[in-house]
C-alpha cells in the first residue's frame, strides 16, 4: 500500500466527520425525479399525471447516448410534471410521484444480465455489461457527471489540443482509478461506501475495468479510513491501494489524484483523464455498477451525506428524488435556525434557495450552516500579501486574475490561464481581505465562455 501526497492547497480545520457506515433514509411521501440528472440531454417523460407506476419502472427515456433513463424510485401515482430547480438553480422538467408506501417493484426484466461474482464478469462481453449499465440509467456519481454509457464509451473522434501541440491525442485507457476519497469533506459518500459492500465493489470494479480495457486498477483511499474488506479483495485481484492525505484540501480532486498516483498531468483547462490513459470513477459509481449487475434492477437510491449543523450528521442511502428538506429531517433536523443550505460540500458546493430540490444521481450531499454562524462581509481591496498564490493547487496567480475579472478584463485573464481554475476556493479561504475570489473567477470564466460561443 503506497502513500501519495502533494504540497499546495490548504490544511482545513474540519468539522467532525459523520459516521462512516451508511444507513437507509426513509422513503419520502413524494419524490421529485428530474428528467435530467447529469450533464447532457433531457429525457422525454414516459408517464402522465394520474398514471400508477411501479418501483423501477421507466418514467423518462431518450435515444441520446448523453441521456440516462429515469426510473420511478417509489411505487405510487404520478401527480404532476413540473419544472423545479436543479442543484445549480436551472429549471428542469420533473416527474412528481406520490408514494403509496408499498414499494411494489415492476415485473423483472426477463433479459436482465445477472452477475454473481467478479470471475463471471471476465467471461461476459464488455458490450453486454455496458448495455446493462445503460438500461439501469447509471450516471457518474459526481457534480456534472455524464451518463455511464457515455463516460465508458470511447470518444467519437480523436481529441486534439491545439493550444498545446496541435497534434491529435489518441490514448487507450490503461489505468482505472477508483476514488474512495471525497474532495469536499465532511461530505463523504465515497469513504462511507467502503463499509459493507464487498461483493458489489468487486463486481463493479471488475466490470468497469473490463469495459474500459484498463489493465491496472488503483484504489485511492483516505489515510486512516476504515477500508472494510477492501485489502482482501484487492490482494486477490492484484489491484493496488494508495492512500492519500485526508487532512489536505483539495486532496480528492480527480486531476490531483491522477497526478499523485500515476505522475501523469491531465491537460487543462479542457483535457480529460482519458487523454492521459486514465479512467477515474467515484467509489459510489462503482458500487452502483456492482449492484445493477448483481440484481438486474435499476438503482433507486444513492449514497448521500448530510453534514454541518444538523442533529445527527451521517451518510445515507437516500431514495433518488427525496427533497433536501426531508434529508435534513432524516439527519435529526437542523440544529438552530438554518442560515445556509449548501448542496455539495462547504468549499465547492452551492448555497441553495429551494429545499424541494431533490437528491439526484449526481448530488453527493448537503451541508447546513446555522444562522448564528453565517458571516456577512464585504471584500476589501487586495493588499498583495501573496497568500492566494502560495496555496493555489494549479499554480495560478489568483490575486491578479481576481482583479482582471472584477474590472471586466476577461480575455486578458483567459490569457493568464483563468480557465485552468478548478474553483477549489483555497484562495478565498486564505485571503485576509476577504475578497470574493471564487465568485469573481466564476464570473470571468462564464463571460469568456459566453463570448467564445458568440
Ligand atoms: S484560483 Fe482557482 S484553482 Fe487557484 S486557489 Fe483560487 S479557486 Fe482554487
Ligand atoms: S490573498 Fe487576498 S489580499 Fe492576499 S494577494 Fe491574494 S487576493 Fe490579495
Amino acid at each position: 500500500m503506497s502513500v501519495a501526497q502533494w504540497f499546495k492547497g490548504i490544511s482545513l480545520r474540519r468539522p467532525p466527520a459523520p459516521a462512516a457506515s451508511p444507513s437507509e433514509a426513509p422513503a419520502p411521501e413524494r419524490v421529485y425525479l428530474p428528467l435530467r440528472q447529469h450533464r447532457g440531454d433531457v429525457c422525454e417523460p414516459q408517464v402522465q399525471p394520474g398514471d400508477q407506476v411501479a418501483l423501477g419502472q421507466i418514467i423518462g427515456s431518450s435515444e441520446s447516448i448523453e441521456a440516462a433513463l429515469v426510473h420511478a424510485t417509489v411505487s405510487g401515482k404520478v401527480e404532476q410534471i413540473i419544472d423545479i430547480s436543479d442543484a445549480e438553480g436551472h429549471p428542469t422538467p420533473t416527474v412528481v410521484i406520490q408514494n403509496d408506501g408499498k414499494d411494489a417493484w415492476a415485473a423483472p426484466d426477463a433479459d436482465a444480465l445477472i452477475i454473481d461474482n467478479a470471475d463471471q464478469v471476465l467471461q461476459t462481453k464488455p458490450s453486454h455489461l455496458l448495455k446493462a449499465i445503460r438500461k439501469a440509467g447509471l450516471v457518474r456519481a459526481a457534480a456534472h457527471g455524464l451518463p455511464m454509457q457515455a463516460e465508458l464509451s470511447p470518444p467519437m473522434a480523436p481529441r486534439s489540443y491545439l493550444f498545446m501541440t496541435g497534434i491529435p491525442v489518441v490514448r487507450t485507457i490503461d489505468t482505472l482509478i477508483v476514488k474512495a476519497v471525497d474532495a469536499d469533506q465532511p461530505i463523504i459518500p465515497n469513504q462511507a461506501g467502503l463499509a459493507g459492500f464487498g461483493a458489489e465493489l468487486e463486481i463493479g470494479i471488475a466490470a468497469v475495468a473490463r469495459i474500459c480495457g484498463a489493465q491496472k486498477v488503483i484504489i485511492a483511499a483516505a489515510k486512516g479510513a476504515d477500508l472494510g474488506q477492501l485489502p482482501q479483495i484487492a490482494a486477490a485481484r492484484e489491484w493496488s491501494i494508495s492512500q492519500v492525505n485526508g487532512c489536505h484540501y483539495p486532496f480528492g480532486l480527480d486531476s490531483m489524484i491522477i497526478n499523485a498516483l500515476t505522475g501523469r498531468e491531465v491537460p487543462t483547462p479542457y483535457g480529460e483523464p482519458r487523454d492521459v490513459g486514465v479512467l477515474i470513477e467515484p467509489l459510489a459509481t462503482i458500487l452502483d455498477v456492482g449492484r445493477v449487475l448483481r440484481t438486474g434492477r435499476p438503482v433507486i437510491d444513492r449514497l448521500f451525506t448530510v453534514a454541518g449543523d444538523v442533529a445527527k450528521p451521517q451518510t445515507f442511502r437516500a431514495r433518488l428524488g427525496t427533497p433536501m428538506a426531508e434529508m435534513i429531517k432524516a439527519a435529526g433536523g437542523a440544529s438552530g435556525q438554518p442560515g445556509k443550505v449548501i448542496i455539495g460540500g462547504p468549499m465547492m458546493g452551492m448555497a441553495h434557495f429551494d429545499l424541494n430540490t431533490p437528491v439526484t444521481k449526481e448530488s453527493d450531499g448537503l451541508f447546513v450552516i446555522s444562522l448564528a454562524k453565517v458571516q456577512t462581509f464585504s471584500g476589501e481591496p487586495c493588499i498583495h500579501c501573496g497568500r492566494c498564490v502560495q496555496v493555489c493547487p494549479v499554480n495560478l496567480i489568483p490575486a491578479e486574475l481576481g482583479k482582471m475579472c472584477q474590472y471586466g478584463h476577461y480575455e486578458e485573464a483567459a490569457d493568464k490561464d483563468l480557465m485552468h481554475c478548478i474553483e477549489c476556493g483555497c484562495c478565498a479561504y486564505v485571503c485576509p481581505a476577504k475578497r470574493p475570489m471564487v465568485h469573481l473567477l466564476r464570473l470571468g470564466k462564464t463571460e469568456v465562455l459566453a463570448r467564445r460561443a458568440e
